[in-house]
């Protein structure tokens, strides 16, 4: 047997072709600690048993050499493969001698009936065989499935798509041509030899076929690694060896044997014998590290329990059929590969049940976990494997964010128990940070408005975004600070810490790249590199920042700037001693009241008014007196109008009233009631004021100059009666001008 310590090699060629054996293999649940019983515990047999084993120093099964790789010849004659390996270890267990002879199939049928050998290796529970042989336990179970070509061009998934579709299966293959019968729908092509077939899958011939992990390893070894598995088929094959009737107790102790052999034992030999050793073997001369004794020794303290982050792709993640994957899954490969040795998956469903795990020592090592001062009290860690940007995304509709301090108190989703929570609470420690479970549930709630911003890594977060179709979320800013994923390893194992980050040392940039680009690169087809991408989403932002900013400035000075405009009208209009109507809009205003008197055939009278020896008032009292003068006029004079009438600056210290639908009469009273409260009036102490008015009312003839000219010939005339009077202009005055 050529088969070295038993450890798991890992290259980069067959791990799909390992990850494919992984699931191709069913295999009976035995506890991880039993591997050390197994090597040390021998099996009690009964006196029966014992005795047997005396008569019977060698027990003789036959096999073919189709089987491979359960059954293969070595060039020196000898029998190795996994059946062989298989009857070796239940020989150190039980002390018998199981030995293998191979020849052809049918041949070693008939001999096994005719007891020339003393059973069979590598065969299925026929009916037709239970008359001469009793059956051991399974001792490999082979799952059956649906292969096609690789990278499954036609997205086989399910019997559905097979409708229509080709179906190439060997016409040796009796359980497949049985099989065919269930596929109606397809076409059915049979073939003579495997090599036909898998060079019609090649091409396109044919689009699927059946088969196990035998056929993949057979396909390897043909030089043509076409075929991938599309999906399980119900069938599984299980091998037993069958033993010739009379000899139960070889039976027994088959039995026996094989319980005792652990699930890591099997799949030791299965990885060994299932994936291409002359492959593996070139592989590991390339990739594995040489190891001091010491350290050898510290690599096999197996088993090695891993525990991982159950949800996080495109780091790592625990898919429906148990596997380990993402990232870090595939950097811990390399790392296995390094060392020469094989971390066991504990399944786990949260990251929480990780860390707790890992905390009680129920784990060696948890991986993509960030190193934190409270992790460091159960967990060294090693150097980074992995760094990536930590952003905040939020809704679409959002404003970019400079600074995470902008946010203020809204809140902002961040994964439970994660090493980005604490990071972020260091560094922003007044944020109203919600926890999530999950991401998904994270984005669940950014996306329905019930947070602002959910805070996670780069990758991840596109991983998800794209995963789950939101349309509404985009990464707003990058923060200032980058995640670190490194390996944690439990506290009681410092000599661990120091080996890992050796292996770490030796993992190629291009072999990170080419990780990068089977998990991110879906998004990024070049090597990128994240600070080039937080600078472009910075200026981005910026921009965006910046043009909204100018917006928003330019709003609001165009709001001062309507206000102003609202300001200078008013004050193109406007007396500003008075805050009367001036000249000008009095001119305009007297033109509307005009054309409304003429359409509407409505009177309407004028006064002009002049404050009597207004210059003696200034100098006597001065200027500035003399203007809270004519401001407490005017109001006075408002006080005692209509609405309706309009009252402005004439000019100096005149105004000029514009009574609507007043008639002359009227205008008059208003004049003498106005004259008189002036008059009146108290505006400086031990001094009065009056003025003079000019009447007019509005001949439907005339036009604004002439009533003008009138208002001022009657002021005149008020003027030179004696002042504090109002005179009138009369129509037939104004007629005979
Ligand atoms: P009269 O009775 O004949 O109207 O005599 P008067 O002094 O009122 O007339 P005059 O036209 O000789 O003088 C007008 C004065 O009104 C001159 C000026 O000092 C004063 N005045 C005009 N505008 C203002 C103003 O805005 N503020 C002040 N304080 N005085 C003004
Ligand atoms: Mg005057
Ligand atoms: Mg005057």
């Amino acid at each position: 047997m050529t088969q070295n310590s038993g450890a798991l090699h890992i290259s980069k060629r067959v791990l799909l072709f390992l990850w494919l054996t992984c699931h191709l293999f069913v295999l009976s649940v035995n506890s991880f600690a039993d591997d050390t019983k197994a090597s040390l515990t021998t099996v009690t047999l009964t006196p029966q048993e014992e005795s047997f084993l005396q008569n019977h120093p060698v027990i003789t099964l036959g096999s073919d050499l189709s089987w491979q790789p359960l059954v293969t010849a070595n060039p020196d004659g000898s029998i190795s493969g996994y059946d062989a390996d298989i009857l070796q270890r239940i020989n150190q267990l039980t002390g018998a001698n199981f030995s293998l002879v191979v020849g052809d199939w049918i041949d070693m049928q008939t001999k096994a009936k005719a007891h020339d050998i003393d059973g069979l290796s590598t065969s299925a529970i026929i009916p037709e065989r239970t008359s001469y042989l009793t059956f051991t336990n399974p001792y490999l179970t082979l799952q059956t499935s649906l292969f096609v070509s690789r990278g499954n061009p036609l997205s086989i998934k399910n019997f559905d798509d097979l409708k229509g579709k080709t179906l190439a299966i060997q016409k040796a293959n009796q359980s497949d041509v049985e099989l065919a019968k269930q596929f109606k729908h397809s076409t059915i092509l049979y073939m003579d030899t495997l090599e036909e077939l898998l060079s019609a899958l090649s091409t396109g011939e044919v689009d699927a076929t059946f088969g196990n992990a035998a056929t993949l390893y057979l396909a390897n070894k043909l030089g043509m690694p076409y075929l991938q598995a599309a999906f399980h088929l119900p069938q599984q094959l299980d091998l037993v060896f069958g033993i010739r009737k009379d000899w139960p107790e070889a039976v027994s102790i088959l039995n026996k044997g094989l319980s005792l052999l652990t699930t890591h034992e099997k799949l030791r030999i299965q990885t060994y014998w299932f994936s291409d050793q002359s492959q593996a073997d070139t592989i590991k001369e390339n990739k594995a590290l040489t190891l001091s004794n010491n350290e050898q020794l510290i690599v096999n303290n197996a088993p090695l329990r891993l525990c991982v982050a159950p949800n996080w792709l495109p780091f790592s993640s625990i898919n429906s059929d148990g596997n380990y994957q993402g990232v870090t899954a595939d950097i811990m490969s390399l790392i296995a590969e390094r060392l020469d040795t094989k971390f066991i998956l504990t399944p786990t469903s949260a990251w929480r049940e990780s860390v707790d795990l890992i905390k009680h020592k129920k784990c060696d090592f948890i991986t993509t976990i960030t190193p934190t001062r409270q992790r460091e009290e159960f967990l060294t860690f090693t150097q980074p494997v992995f760094t990536s940007p930590i952003v905040l995304a939020t809704r679409l509709d959002q404003f970019f964010l400079p600074d995470l301090t902008s946010v203020g108190n809204k809140p902002i989703g961040i994964m439970k128990n994660s090493g980005i929570k604490v990071l972020i609470k260091n560094q922003y420690p007044n944020l109203n940070i919600i926890d999530v479970s999950s991401i998904q549930a994270g984005l669940a709630l950014l996306s329905e408005q019930k947070i602002f911003g959910y805070i996670d890594s780069l990758e991840v977060i596109a991983h998800y975004v794209n995963k789950e179709h939101y349309i509404n979320i985009k990464i707003s800013s990058t923060l200032p600070m980058d995640l670190n994923l490194a390996i944690g390893v439990r506290k009681d194992w410092p000599q661990w810490p120091p080996l890992l980050n050796k292996a770490i040392q030796n993992i190629s940039n291009e072999e990170i790249q080419q990780i990068r680009h089977r998990w991110i690169g879906i998004k990024y087809d070049e090597p990128i590199d994240y600070k080039v991408i937080s600078i472009i989403i910075t200026i981005l932002g910026v921009l965006v920042f910046l043009v909204i900013y100018r917006y928003r400035v330019i709003a609001k000075y165009n709001t001062k700037l309507e206000d102003l405009n609202q300001k200078l009208a008013k004050q193109a209009s406007t007396d500003q001693l008075t805050q009367l109507p001036n000249r000008y809009l009095l001119d305009q205003e007297t033109l509307r009241v005009i054309a409304a008197s003429q359409r509407y055939q409505e009177p309407f009278s004028a006064v002009l008014f002049d404050l009597d020896y207004f210059k003696k008032i200034n100098d006597k009292y001065g200027h500035q007196v003399g203007d809270d003068v004519l401001i407490q006029v005017t109001q006075e004079m408002s006080h005692s109008i209509r609405d309706t009438d309009i009252l402005g600056r004439w000019g100096g210290e005149e105004f000029l009233l514009v009574c609507p639908k007043t008639t002359l009469d009227g205008a008059i009273k208003l004049a003498e009631k106005i004259r008189i409260h002036i008059e009146q009036h108290h505006f400086i102490e031990g001094r009065k004021i009056t003025l003079s008015a000019g009447v007019a009312e509005f001949n439907a003839n005339e036009n604004y100059h002439s009533l003008l000219k009138r208002l001022d010939d009657a002021l005149y005339v008020a003027k030179n009666s004696g002042r504090n009077t109002v005179s009138t202009s009369k129509i037939e005055t104004t007629e005979t001008v």
